[in-house]
């Protein structure tokens, strides 16, 4: 994760209502509590007319949601509607084709000490929960989440980024819409309503930004014993071998890295590369670069913007002392650009090299061996994400076995979180818990284990007074 500035530089987060308590969160989150009390949110049909609510949403809204990401992060309306709008309204009929069963209780086995019995886990909603989202992908990592724990039964507190102001505004105004508003709030706003927000009790806290803040989000959960999803970010390696695809390579890695403006927790952070592939890399990459936008990226449309000045300077911040601009470096503070670039001769210590770098800036050092690639990862935090491009199964089998990262995908970057199946999340300082399909269900869910028991044969013997001839039923028996 990169350090959370945010704290540093309160200019972002502060909001027309900073500067004490917000009274109307208290009576907000005591609201959604009666309703969850109520029994409101539990049943099937209920959960269904949600889903469908968000599903509508997702499509009669399109065009404000796609001009509202535009607004905040110059965001092409291809990226905007792939990321933001059609992976959330696949993932919502991946949740309604399989809630039924998911909410199904599950029978397991009774052993001998519990017989005759019958035993049941029970998938049951937590409560009232607080979801709040980051500025880089600022409406689907609100709706996202709101999908599982709607799924899951609850009533739900959404807190979008008010670094993305026109999202956080549209997701204001559209959920009570197109959900039941009894059960689902918006509180938009910076510090002083999050910390406010984080002093009630909440059944359970979903949080996705940094991990400065995560570690805060913690601590003020810890006051309630709430449990945390944390989905945080990180340096995510991408290691090329010199057994490798390297024009297809290039291609995943240019539109991974340079997607949202490099602004993507899963974006290839740097690249450790063969030495034997090197140049042919570097000369690719530059190439691909200008086929994907262009000699002036600054006047494609297919090119995002760094979300705010503060932002742009921090990553500019980061070039000095960092190697050589081998591609792009031209930059607009004005205009929130920054090129896609990409860095050569990175010492190892460089400031690039420090915190996850979160723009469209690309160290790519060269590596002797896939032995000093995975030694190199090894040696820094566990990361969200990393990626192997190779043609050999034998190197998949050492990264695979040999790293630890939230999720791996091999020959492409980013599309893991795209297969419903698989749990997203980190790993270590990269998050705890995951989501995404079922592990959103079960995330929002509470497994309650049920053993029903029939009065008839009363199991006498591990009654008091213990006598030797009880003890040595039990002993052969059980
Ligand atoms: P951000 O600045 O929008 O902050 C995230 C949320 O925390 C916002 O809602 C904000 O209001 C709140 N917040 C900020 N400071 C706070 C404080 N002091 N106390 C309480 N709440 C506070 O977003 P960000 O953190 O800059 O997001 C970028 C980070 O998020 C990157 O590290 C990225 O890797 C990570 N990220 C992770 C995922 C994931 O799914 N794992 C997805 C997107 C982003």
């Amino acid at each position: 994760m990169y350090t959370n500035a945010a704290i540093k530089n309160s200019d972002d987060h502060a909001t027309p209502s900073a500067g004490g308590a917000v009274p109307h969160i208290a009576r907000s989150v005591s609201a959604l509590r009666a309703a969850f009390d109520a029994g409101r949110s539990r049943s099937l049909s209920w959960r269904m007319t949600q889903l469908d609510g968000l599903a509508r949403m997702l499509e009669v809204e399109e065009g404000p949601i796609l001009d509202a990401l535009r607004e905040d992060l110059g965001k092409p309306r291809l990226e905007g509607w792939a990321a933001e709008v059609s992976d959330a309204a696949a993932g919502i009929r991946f949740v309604k084709k399989n809630i039924k069963k998911w909410m199904k209780p599950r029978r397991v086995a009774t052993g001998i000490a519990a017989l005759p019995g019958k035993s049941q886990i029970f998938q049951e909603p937590l409560g009232v929960v607080l979801i709040i989202a980051p500025w880089n992908y600022p409406f689907s990592l609100c709706i996202n989440p709101l999908v599982g724990a709607l799924a899951a039964g609850n009533c739900a507190l959404i807190k979008p980024s008010e670094i993305a102001p026109a999202t956080s505004a549209l997701i204001a105004r559209l959920l009570p819409l197109y959900v039941d508003a009894q059960c689902v709030t918006v509180i938009e706003g910076g510090v002083p309503e999050t910390t406010e927000l984080l002093a009630q009790r909440f059944d359970h806290i979903f949080y996705t930004g940094n991990g400065t803040v995560g570690r805060v989000v913690m601590q003020a959960a810890a006051q309630h014993l709430t449990p945390v999803t944390l989905e945080l970010g990180g340096k995510s390696p991408c290691i090329i071998d010199e057994h490798v695809d390297l024009e297809v390579a290039v291609k995943r890695i240019a539109w991974a890295k340079f997607y949202n403006c490099g602004q993507t927790c899963v974006a290839p952070d740097y690249v450790l590369v063969h030495q034997n592939v090197h140049q042919r890399f570097m000369s690719l990459l530059a190439q691909t670069i200008r086929e994907f936008w262009g000699q002036d990226p600054q006047s494609s449309q297919d090119f995002g913007r760094i979300v705010n000045a503060r932002h742009h300077r921090r990553l500019m911040a980061l070039l000095p002392g960092s190697g050589e601009i081998f591609v792009g470096g031209k930059h607009d503070e004005s205009a929130c650009y920054i090129a896609p670039t990409v860095l050569t001769k990175v010492p190892e210590h460089a400031p690039i090299m420090q915190d996850e770098i979160f723009g469209p800036i690309l160290p790519v050092l060269p590596v002797a061996s896939l032995e000093h690639a995975i030694g190199f990862a090894n040696a820094r935090p566990k990361p969200l994400a990393l990626y192997l491009f190779s043609s050999r199964d034998e190197s998949f089998q050492q990264v695979v076995a040999r790293t630890s990262s939230g999720g791996m995908v091999v020959n492409h970057a980013m599309l893991h979180l795209t297969v419903a199946g698989l749990p997203f999340g980190g790993v270590g300082p990269s998050g705890m818990g995951a989501y995404h399909g079922k592990h959103s269900f079960d995330t929002f869910s509470h497994s309650k284990a049920v053993l029903k028991k029939p009065t008839m044969l009363d199991a006498t013997i591990m009654y008091p007074p213990y006598t030797a001839s009880k003890e040595r039923w039990m002993r052969r028996l059980m």
